[in-house]
């Protein structure tokens, strides 16, 4: 009995202690410059929490850079040397420009490459997507120590932690499973005790690792992601994303003039839409918080002022028509070599091909004699997909079709897209059309 109290003690008191503890992620946006590094040092002084910790993407395109050396080196175009180069270069003119002349001296910046170096040298031996993480992840551990490196030189209290000591992953490169026991154990080691001694800490997102200490991601826009497992663990009051945009909007304003600002959206509301692909936020992002109650803040940091939007629960909350619109989508049609019907045998090939494949199929339509599927793979995925598909099916493709994805839609809408080009599917559910379009403009 005397045990039980103390433990619940215990628990109450570190609850107490995590109780104004809040997580900031930055997206490669909000770190792409000298200016913007100031900028989020100046959104981190006006916080006025007492504990938080950082999340950080690398800078502004630099996964694409990175990208684009993995696809030289596995193809071996013989540019990716120079490739890389060319990414170290513009991160030290970063440091540079912020005055970090006790970081370039270290020589931190460069002890990052060596490894990627090394790999390049090398002929390939490995997967594709293993190679994939081991470059790639550099983007996110440059961006942290540069950050880290001016927060320090402005007197804040800041700890760089390697993120891949804390976040254990299993081996599917890419697109990683995170092993949530170890995580939590690591972080309660590693995070808590630099939290509570008043320390900022700052890491990077979209990274782990293995068992065998392997470097891993958790899928393009991961860092999100990271955001949310962190906050998770350490029960933190809210997690905000800090993006280029004011918030969560009813379309891409980037392409949509129409888009307005959501200030409240549900979490299963926001599940949805990330699962149509809203690119706003990574796919993986609302379970943990929504399992811990735990609010999702997406604000601007062009005006750290304003609001933006609280992604929690609103069960009541009515919505405008919610639009996502997915490019470059392609689609499959297969059917069987001997045109029988499409049957549950066929579903089970398809499937564990996809599966095989790490294809995500974004809308699927069967009829007796064909089987559709819209995809958008990695076109290092997409060939050898094909290929054994071809071994089972006629397949047909179509390229280059825009997939739009309405939730709460009005008949307006769906007229509007259906004016913008070739119909090739549509699907209706009480609450979301789904339109796939050949464009004619
Ligand atoms: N840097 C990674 C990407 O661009 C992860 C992230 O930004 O969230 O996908
Ligand atoms: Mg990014």
């Amino acid at each position: 009995m005397i045990e039980l109290e103390m433990i619940f003690i215990f628990v109450h008191l570190q609850q107490i202690h995590w109780i104004n503890m809040e997580v900031y992620k930055f997206g490669g946006a909000s770190v792409k410059d000298a200016n913007a590094i100031r900028n989020l040092h100046r959104i981190i002084i006006s916080a006025g929490t007492e504990q938080l910790l950082v999340v950080i993407s690398a800078i502004g395109k630099t996964t694409n850079a990175l990208e684009q050396v993995v696809y030289a080196h596995y193809h071996d175009t013989g540019e990716a040397f120079v490739q890389l180069q060319r990414i170290k270069e513009v991160h030290k003119d970063i440091a540079r420009d912020l005055e970090l002349e006790d970081l370039l001296r270290s020589g931190l910046l460069d002890d990052l490459f060596v490894e990627a170096e090394w790999l390049l040298e090398d002929t390939v031996h490995d997967s594709y997507d293993y190679l994939y993480d081991q470059i790639v992840a550099i983007g996110e551990l440059l961006s942290t120590r540069i950050v880290a490196a001016f927060l320090e030189k402005n007197e804040l209290p800041v700890v760089w932690i390697d993120v891949r000591d804390v976040i254990k992953t299993d081996d599917s490169y890419r697109n990683a499973s995170v092993d949530w026991t170890v995580t939590a154990a690591n972080i309660n080691a590693i995070i808590r005790p630099l939290i509570t001694s008043g320390k900022i800490v700052l890491t990077q997102g979209f990274i782990g690792s293995t068992t065998e200490l392997n470097t891993s991601t958790l899928g393009r826009e991961g860092s999100d992601y990271t955001g949310a497992i962190l906050a998770s663990e350490v029960n933190a009051t809210s997690l905000t994303v800090w993006k280029d945009v004011p918030g969560i909007m009813t379309a891409d304003p980037h392409v949509d003039k129409s888009a307005r600002l959501l200030l409240k959206l549900d979490y299963l509301e926001a599940l949805e839409m990330t699962y149509y692909g809203a690119k706003v936020i990574h796919p993986k992002t609302i379970k943990p918080l929504m399992d811990k109650s735990i609010p999702l803040l997406v604000r601007s940091f062009h005006n750290p002022v304003q609001h933006g939007t609280s992604v929690s629960s609103f069960p009541d909350e009515q919505y405008p028509p919610l639009k996502v619109v997915l490019e470059d989508q392609i689609l499959l049609r297969l059917s069987t070599l001997d045109f029988t019907f499409v049957v549950e045998n066929h579903f089970s090939e398809v499937f564990q091909l996809v599966v095989k494949h790490k294809i995500k199929i974004h809308l699927l339509k069967n009829l007796a004699l064909s089987l559709s599927l819209v995809i958008s793979p990695a076109p290092e995925h997409l060939r050898a997909f094909i290929d054994d598909l071809k071994t089972i099916f006629d397949v047909s493709e179509e390229r280059g079709l825009k997939l739009y994805t309405i939730r709460h839609f009005k008949p307006e809408d769906i007229n509007h897209i259906k004016k913008s080009g070739i119909l090739l599917i549509e699907e209706y559910s009480s609450e979301t059309a789904q339109l796939l379009v050949q464009c004619t403009s």
